[in-house]
């Protein structure tokens, strides 16, 4: 006797960008819109979420108020029983699925799992908020380098991070705020100039954001005195001062 052919549903790992609904991917978009399930982060912005159908099933994975998420092993369990199950599963992630988005172990689930798994790019917070400030990444003048980093208390003194910073290398640092005194200070240590200009550019691409300038040596206070939160990111470089005047709300101390 023959099996009756069950569907598996397709896992589409989906980059949202750093806000803005404007800057989501045309396929990101359509995926979106034509979803009967989206399973988010909870930093996915509103505006991006509203382009769901009325009658689409939004399950958000963080429990804000707990300020914890949803374990990762159970995000992809959820992940793979639906697509068994025969549903697709648009599984919507912050900037890059790949970009410090654990990603892979999504995609490495589904995988061992036989679920079919595409990934959708999206602008990650780095290029989200350079663009936004105004601040070039690479310039033919100052940086020929550019490293992305996650700056999060765990594991970050055993990071080695020697030579990613300094003259004509810019260094981009992902969830670094509360973590910024033990980032200048292991920056400092590792050689780079206390006068190195940084900026710090909060909630990109949104309505709120602010970008703030100032020289390393500076940088916990300048996140301190301006309370400034997360969503936000720490680059350090001399390609910081080319971010536009306009659009810098506060600058601060020798980098100003
Ligand atoms: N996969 C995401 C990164 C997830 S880690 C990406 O590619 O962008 C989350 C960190 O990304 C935040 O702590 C912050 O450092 C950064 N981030 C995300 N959105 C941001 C935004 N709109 N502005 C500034 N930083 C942002």
């Amino acid at each position: 006797m023959c099996k009756p052919m069950t569907h598996v549903g397709t896992v589409y790992l989906v980059g949202a960008g750093p806000g803005d609904p404007e800057l989501l991917t045309l396929r990101a978009a359509r995926l979106i819109g034509a979803a009967g399930l989206i399973v988010h982060d909870g930093l996915i912005d509103a505006g991006v979420l509203a382009l769901a159908r009325p009658d689409a099933e939004l399950v958000s994975v963080a429990k804000r108020r707990a300020r914890h998420t949803l374990p990762q092993g159970e995000i992809e369990a959820l992940l793979v029983r639906e697509a068994l199950a025969g549903r697709d599963v648009v599984r919507l992630k912050g900037g890059d699925p790949f970009v410090f988005g654990r990603g892979g172990e999504e995609v490495e689930a589904c995988r061992a799992a036989g679920v079919p798994v595409e990934v959708v790019p999206g602008v990650s917070a780095a290029n989200g908020a350079a663009a936004a400030a105004q601040i070039p990444l690479t310039h033919r003048r100052h940086a020929s380098v550019v490293s992305f980093v996650a700056g999060q208390c765990k594991g970050l003194a055993e990071q080695d991070w020697a030579g990613l910073a300094g003259r004509g290398r810019t260094l981009v640092i992902y969830m670094g705020v509360k973590t910024a005194p033990q980032i200048a200070e292991k920056l400092m240590a590792d050689g780079l100039a206390p006068d190195m200009p940084v900026a710090v550019i909060e909630n990109a691409s949104l309505r709120a954001m602010r970008v703030l300038r100032g020289p390393l040596a500076g940088l916990p206070e300048l996140v301190a005195r301006h309370r400034v939160k997360s969503p936000a990111l720490i680059v350090i470089g001399e390609v910081t001062g080319e971010s536009d005047a306009a659009l810098t709300r506060i600058v601060e101390g020798a980098s100003a």
